[in-house]
C-alpha cells in the first residue's frame, strides 16, 4: 500500500488512521477490507461526486471482493436537512443493515456530516469511513468526529460526535474540484498556521501557489500538517471544552457573515472564514494583543491567493455591524449570550477570549464596512 502517509488520531479504542496520498481512491479496497466485519459496504455520495469518482471506488471495492451499494443525495448544503436525512436513513435501512455494516462517505463535508450522522444513530451506531473529496473536507470536516445536519434555527444544530474508523484523503480527486472550492479549503489550511504554527504559515506564504496549482507534494504536505494539528487538538479535547475552540479562529465573524448571506453561494464557508481570520487579527491588533503588522500579513497572504479578506466583494448587500453582532450572539458557540472570539498574540499564537467589549467589535466592523463601500464607490465608473 505505497504512496501515502499515515497519521493516527489517538482516541484510545476509537483511534483511527488518516491516510493521505495520490491515487488512494483507486486502492481503497485494500485499505478498507481489514476493517470490515462482513464484506459489504454502503456508499453515501452526492450527485456530482457520483458522476466523477464513484466508479473508481466501485472498481477498487470489486477488486477486493467487497460488495457495495450506492446512495446519492443531491449535491449541496440542502442535503444536510431533516428531510434528506430521513430519506437517507430509510433508504439505508431498506437494504437490511446490521451492526456490522460499514458506511462509506464519499464526498465533501456535506456528505461526510450527513453520512456520519446516519452512522451515529442508525441501530444506535454503526461504523463509517470517510473518503473526503474536497480540500475542505480533507483538512477539516472528515477529521474529528463531528457529524450533523442543519435546522431551521441554524447550521449543524442537530448532530453527534461519532468518529470514523478510517479517513482516506486522495489528493488526486482534487483535480476535478472547482477553483473556488479549492480556495475555500485552503482558508482552513492557512487557519492552522495562523492559530498554532508560524513556521507552517511561512511555508504556506512560499508554497500556496504550488499547492493551488495541484502540486501533489505541496498538497500532501499541507493536508498532512493541517490534519496533524487537528488530530492533536481533537485527541486532547474531543468535545471542545478547551483547546479545540482554537480551531474556530475566524469562525465567530465568519458564521455571522454566512448567516447574513443566508448560507447562500454568495459566500462559501471557507471564504467567510478567510474574512473572519483577517477580522480576528485586526481585532487582536485593535485590542493591543498583536502587532498591526501581523494583521496586515494575514490580509496580504489571503488576498494574494485570491480569497476575500473584507466586505469589498459583498457590497451589493447593506451590511450592518449590529446585525452581525446579533448573529454572533445566537451562534451556538456563544456562552450564555457572551461572544467568544479566538484572538492572537502573533501569527501562530491564538487564544480564546469571552471578554471582548462589544463596542470594540462594532467599531471594527463599522470601519471595515465603510472602507469597503468607499473603495467600491471609487471603482464605479
Ligand atoms: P460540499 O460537500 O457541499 O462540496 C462542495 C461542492 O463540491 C459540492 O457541490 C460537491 O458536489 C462538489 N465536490 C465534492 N468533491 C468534488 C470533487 N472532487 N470534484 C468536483 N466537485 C466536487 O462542501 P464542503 O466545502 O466540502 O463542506 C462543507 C460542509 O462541511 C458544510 O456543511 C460544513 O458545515 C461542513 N463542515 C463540517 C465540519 C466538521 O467538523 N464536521 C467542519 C467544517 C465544515
Amino acid at each position: 500500500m505505497g504512496g501515502h502517509e499515515t497519521l493516527v488520531v489517538g482516541l484510545g479504542e476509537r483511534s483511527y488512521d488518516i491516510r493521505i496520498g495520490e491515487g488512494l481512491l483507486g486502492r481503497a479496497g485494500e485499505h478498507i477490507a481489514p476493517l470490515l466485519q462482513s464484506p459489504r459496504v454502503l456508499i453515501v455520495t452526492d450527485s456530482s461526486v457520483r458522476d466523477l469518482h464513484l466508479a473508481t471506488l466501485q472498481r477498487a471495492l470489486k477488486a477486493a471482493d467487497i460488495s457495495h451499494q450506492s446512495f446519492a443525495v443531491p449535491a449541496g448544503e440542502g442535503s444536510k436537512s431533516f428531510a434528506a436525512f430521513a430519506k437517507l436513513c430509510e433508504d439505508l435501512l431498506s437494504e437490511g443493515i446490521d451492526r456490522r455494516t460499514m458506511l462509506i462517505a464519499l464526498g465533501g463535508g456535506v456528505v461526510g456530516d450527513l453520512c456520519g450522522f446516519a452512522a451515529a444513530v442508525l441501530l444506535r451506531g454503526i461504523d463509517f469511513i470517510q473518503i473526503p473529496t474536497t480540500l475542505l473536507s480533507q483538512v477539516d470536516s472528515s477529521v474529528g468526529g463531528k457529524t450533523g445536519i442543519n435546522s431551521a434555527h441554524g447550521k449543524n444544530l442537530i448532530g453527534a460526535f461519532h468518529q470514523p474508523r478510517l479517513v482516506l484523503a486522495d489528493t488526486s480527486v482534487l483535480a476535478t474540484l472547482p477553483k473556488r472550492q479549492l480556495l475555500a479549503g485552503y482558508a482552513e489550511i492557512a487557519k492552522c498556521g495562523l492559530l498554532g504554527d508560524a513556521a507552517f504559515f511561512n511555508w504556506l506564504e512560499g508554497h500556496a501557489h504550488l499547492l493551488l496549482e495541484g502540486d501533489p507534494d505541496a498538497l500532501r504536505k499541507a493536508i498532512r500538517r493541517a490534519c496533524e494539528m487537528k488530530a492533536e487538538i481533537v485527541a486532547a479535547d474531543e468535545r471542545e471544552a478547551g483547546r479545540r475552540q482554537l480551531l474556530n479562529l475566524g469562525h465567530t465573524f465568519g458564521h455571522a457573515l454566512e448567516a447574513e448571506c443566508g448560507y447562500s453561494d454568495d459566500l462559501l464557508h471557507g471564504e467567510a472564514v478567510a474574512i473572519g481570520m483577517v477580522l480576528a487579527f485586526e481585532l487582536s491588533a485593535q485590542l493591543g494583543y498583536c502587532r498591526p503588522e501581523d494583521a496586515d500579513r494575514v490580509r496580504r497572504h489571503l488576498a494574494a491567493v485570491d480569497l476575500p479578506t473584507g466586505f469589498e466583494r459583498l457590497c451589493a448587500r447593506a451590511w450592518d455591524p449590529n446585525r452581525l453582532i446579533e448573529h454572533m450572539r445566537r451562534d451556538k458557540k456563544a456562552r450564555g449570550g457572551q461572544l467568544v472570539f479566538v484572538l492572537a498574540q502573533a501569527i501562530g499564537k491564538a487564544f480564546t477570549s469571552d471578554r471582548v467589549p462589544e463596542d470594540e467589535v462594532e467599531r471594527l466592523l463599522a470601519e471595515r464596512i465603510a472602507e469597503a463601500y468607499e473603495e467600491t464607490a471609487t471603482l464605479m465608473p
